[in-house]
């Protein structure tokens, strides 16, 4: 039985999109919410793009976004996607010749506005190029480059001015009976990305990218990100979301999983609960987490472990994870297996010895998922 049958004050009730591809990657409908990220080397350097988009895919990116500014990008994206194990969208923003080398060179997804590209002829070429190479578009609105005709008319940007520019855009393809995309209404300010996005979900049955634009860096960006992706969330709103932060790709990918750990909308790798520790700490709890992080960040299946420095909240904690070790006295704690205590381990030894548990248990929950199959 879900958590959610027994706790209805979890549940999330999403709001139903239409729903498209992104290559291999459903987004929208009944679909998982997938994660994205944006590679930041030179298009051109093929060897270090495919690198990050690697190392993205394997912190568990679902699409890898990818900026095509130049002729020399669109060649160098062929490549790129023919090595890549997740379906990449060319960023070209309004050049409507790189659109098109973009569909041909093998993008899944085109990151395009329809407004910007000039005239019809342009745009209907662009289209055509999408739907000859089974590629999808998303429109990206942003707060910070509105068209000047919405700025006049709203005086400032606004949600309304967003949506009616998302709006524009929608139409366009949807004149050209194009039905395959998916909308972004970002800004950097998380008051008026939230409300641009609720309007949108009422105005739009396609579906949504989730995103605050130029968040930050790692701390500010995680926590802008996680109010304002998070609320939206809550309510059910965003088929695909991607954290921007001033960092690492990877950095991104974590924290996207973490919001929507958070959510209970999807579940990926060991979810630690630790205290924040105190004197009354039978070990380093900080240390302690800050190893064990690394060194569990191969495992994949969704699991939960309890690091807790002692009596008061461990034993409590440990009842709801697959794996606890609660501190004791003495230089050694209790190691808890299936939420019930089962063995007493020394502090010297406990790591190791954690890693050993959650390894264990991580190919019995597989065992049992491929059974259950
Ligand atoms: S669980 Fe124990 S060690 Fe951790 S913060 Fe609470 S009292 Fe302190």
């Amino acid at each position: 039985m879900s958590l959610n049958a027994i706790r209805p004050w979890r549940t999330i009730m999403r709001r139903k999109s239409r729903q498209i591809m992104v290559g291999k990657v459903p987004v929208g409908g009944d679909a998982p919410i997938a994660v994205q990220t944006m590679t930041n080397t030179l298009t051109t350097d093929v060897a270090a793009t495919i690198a990050q988009v690697q190392a993205a895919a394997d912190a568990g990116a679902d699409i890898v976004r990818i900026s095509v500014p130049d002729e020399e990008s669109s060649r160098a994206l062929r490549e790129i996607v023919r090595e890549s194990p997740v379906p990449i969208v060319a960023d070209i923003h309004f050049h409507y010749r790189r659109g098109i080398e973009a569909a041909e060179a093998g993008a899944a997804c085109l990151r395009i506005n329809p407004g910007n590209i000039g005239d019809a002829r342009r745009v209907r070429e662009v289209i055509a190029a999408a739907r000859d190479h089974g590629c999808s578009m998303r429109i990206g609105v942003n707060g910070g480059s509105l068209e000047r005709h919405l700025l006049e008319k709203y005086g400032e940007p606004c949600p309304e001015a967003m949506v009616e520019s998302a709006l524009e855009h929608i139409r366009i393809l949807e004149d050209n009976d194009f039905h395959e995309f998916k909308i972004s209404v970002k800004a950097s300010d998380v008051f008026m990305t939230a409300a641009a996005y609720q309007q949108l979900a009422d105005a739009t049955e396609a579906p949504l990218h989730l995103g605050i634009t130029e968040a930050g860096g790692m701390v500010s960006g995680t926590i802008k990100s996680a109010i304002g992706l998070g609320n939206l969330l809550w309510m059910g709103i965003g088929d695909t979301i991607r954290v921007s932060l001033s960092a690492d790709p990877v950095e991104e990918i974590k924290v996207g999983f973490e919001i929507l750990k958070s959510l209970g909308l999807r579940h990926r790798g060991v979810n630690i609960i630790s205290c924040p520790s105190c004197a009354r700490q039978g070990f380093d709890v900080i240390e302690t987490v800050q190893i064990l992080e690394k060194r569990l960040e191969h495992i994949k299946t969704p699991m939960s472990l309890s690091i807790i420095g002692c009596v008061v909240n461990g034993p409590g904690e440990a009842l709801m994870t697959d794996v606890g070790f609660t501190g004791g006295g003495a230089g050694s704690g209790m190691v808890y297996l299936a939420g019930k205590q089962s063995h007493k381990m020394s502090n010297a030894e406990m790591i190791d010895h954690i890693v050993e548990q959650v390894e264990k248990r991580a190919g019995e929950l597989e065992a049992a998922a491929k059974a259950a199959e």
